[in-house]
């Protein structure tokens, strides 16, 4: 396993501990340096706080007393934790660094770096990349949501490895020296500002992925996007766009049939079997963040034509008897699901319905021309058949759940439907998450005949 060596520091606070501030603390402990754990929860109802305790580390909870950081000299800190925090605060005014466990996970991995940021698409964008340097013999290493947390993915890494990570605005934030090879920024959307407060704020910590690059490395973005190429241009990396609207000499770019990576032919757009045009964008990226991590333009193309998409983000789940069912259970908001209904131009089953937040769903109806019928549920569901009333949708089942969805969808439907299950809703009002929505309707999906 590999251990921090010459870390410079002499005792560490980790504020907050879920998966990534315990990772750390562990880490930190088996490398020797000393380690202190903050964490709110009370230590009865807190097992984590006791299996470190167990470990021999100090660990303080219930409350965050300013205490805690008494003789501390650096700062690991949980990626949700503001930066309005007294601790972080405190901790800051006194010169000392504040991070996330990335910064961790850069000074223990020997080998090269992919790191992808953005509003959305980062989960896909992300997989696509690993599975691209997997197919194409290339050592590699997946962390982020979808995988394991930086740093315990980094201990065990080799330097022969390149690690692909999905960072988000929370976790960039918290970084100083942290330095991709090559990174990529996907998009820039209106979000988490109840945490950035300003679009700037967040822009800003977003392009923390390419403050550090040199001109060896590469800054794969969005060429469509004003703000990202506005950010993306301070970077002293070399800069590779990705464009679905004009042709990219430096870049990957579509002439709306094939896939081009400068003037080399990559692949034609309808072999790619991910659906809609933002994963095209998705795809784009992860073709250019590959390439120049070392892929080949073989191991791209046979993950193309056979990636179906990550569970719950538009994935494809099965064709029964000429019907194509869709879970896309992770569109818990009107985007998303604006996204989902764009993919497609056949006739369409639209599942929708979940958390009511008081939201409204006009922005969907100019993207409803396909939709031939709608199945509803939850708390918006009669609000959703309201909706799909007034815009002249003349099917409109109302059901309990996911599983009802599924059915009644298949029994009303035809040959050559799709069947596409985006809410546009949160899961909670019904569910614990949205994986365990989706995977009810695609566990029901499997029961059809
Ligand atoms: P993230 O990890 O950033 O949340 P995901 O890959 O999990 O992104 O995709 C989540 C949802 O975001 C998808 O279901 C889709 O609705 C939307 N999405 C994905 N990629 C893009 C993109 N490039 N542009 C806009 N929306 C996207």
């Amino acid at each position: 396993m590999n251990k921090l060596t010459s870390f410079p520091y002499n005792q560490v606070l980790v504020l907050g501990l879920a998966k990534s501030g315990e990772a750390a603390a562990k880490l930190l402990n088996s490398s020797g340096v000393s380690v202190r754990v903050n964490d709110q929860k009370p230590f009865s109802e807190n097992p984590q706080a006791q299996s470190l305790h167990h470990e021999g580390i100090e660990v303080i909870t219930g409350g965050h007393p300013l205490s805690v950081l008494e003789g501390v000299d650096y700062v690991v800190k949980n990626p949700g934790i503001p930066y309005t925090n007294a601790i972080v605060k405190a901790a800051t005014e006194r010169g000392i660094p504040v991070v996330t466990e990335i910064e961790l996970a850069y000074m223990l991995h020997e080998g090269p770096i992919v790191a992808i940021t953005g509003s959305n698409g980062k989960t896909t964008t992300t997989t696509l990349v690993y599975e691209m340097l997997k197919r194409s013999k290339k050592p590699v290493a997946l962390a982020g949501n979808i995988g394991k947390v930086s740093c315990e993915v980094a201990q065990n890494t080799v330097p022969e490895e390149t690690m692909v990570m999905e960072l988000s605005s929370f976790q960039l934030l918290g970084t100083e020296t942290f330095k991709p090879n090559v990174s990529v920024f996907l998009n820039l959307y209106e979000a988490h500002l109840d945490y950035h407060k300003t679009m700037e704020h967040y822009g800003q910590s977003k392009a923390k992925i390419v403050a550090n690059q040199t001109p060896q490395d590469y800054a794969v973005y969005n060429a469509d996007h004003q703000e990202v190429r506005t950010l993306v241009q301070k970077t002293q990396a070399q800069t590779i766009p990705f464009s679905l609207l004009s042709e990219q000499s430096e870049g990957v770019w579509t002439d709306g049939t094939s896939v081009y990576y400068k003037d080399t032919f990559i692949m034609k757009q309808n072999e790619i079997l991910l659906e809609g045009e933002h994963n095209l964008e998705n795809t784009m990226a992860a073709i250019a963040a590959s390439l120049l991590a070392g892929a080949t333009i073989e191991g791209i193309r046979k993950v193309l034509t056979t990636f179906t998409g990550v569970e719950h983000r538009l994935q494809y789940v099965k064709d029964v008897k000429g019907r194509r069912f869709f879970n896309d259970s992770k569109a818990t908001n009107i985007l998303a699901a604006q996204k989902a209904l764009n993919a497609f131009s056949e006739p369409t089953i639209w599942l929708a319905g979940g958390l009511d937040r008081g939201q409204s769903f006009e922005e969907l109806a100019p993207l409803m021309k396909h939709v031939k019928a709608m199945v509803v549920f939850g708390e918006t569901g009669e609000k959703l058949r309201e909706f799909g009333t007034k815009n002249g949708i003349e099917t409109i089942l109302m059901v309990d759940n996911v599983k009802q969805a599924a059915e009644e969808a298949y029994r009303i439907s035809a040959e050559q439907d799709v069947i596409l299950l985006s809410p546009a809703c949160a899961s909670w009002d019904q569910y614990k998450t949205f994986e365990e929505r989706g995977n009810m309707f695609v566990k029901a999906v499997h029961t059809l005949e």
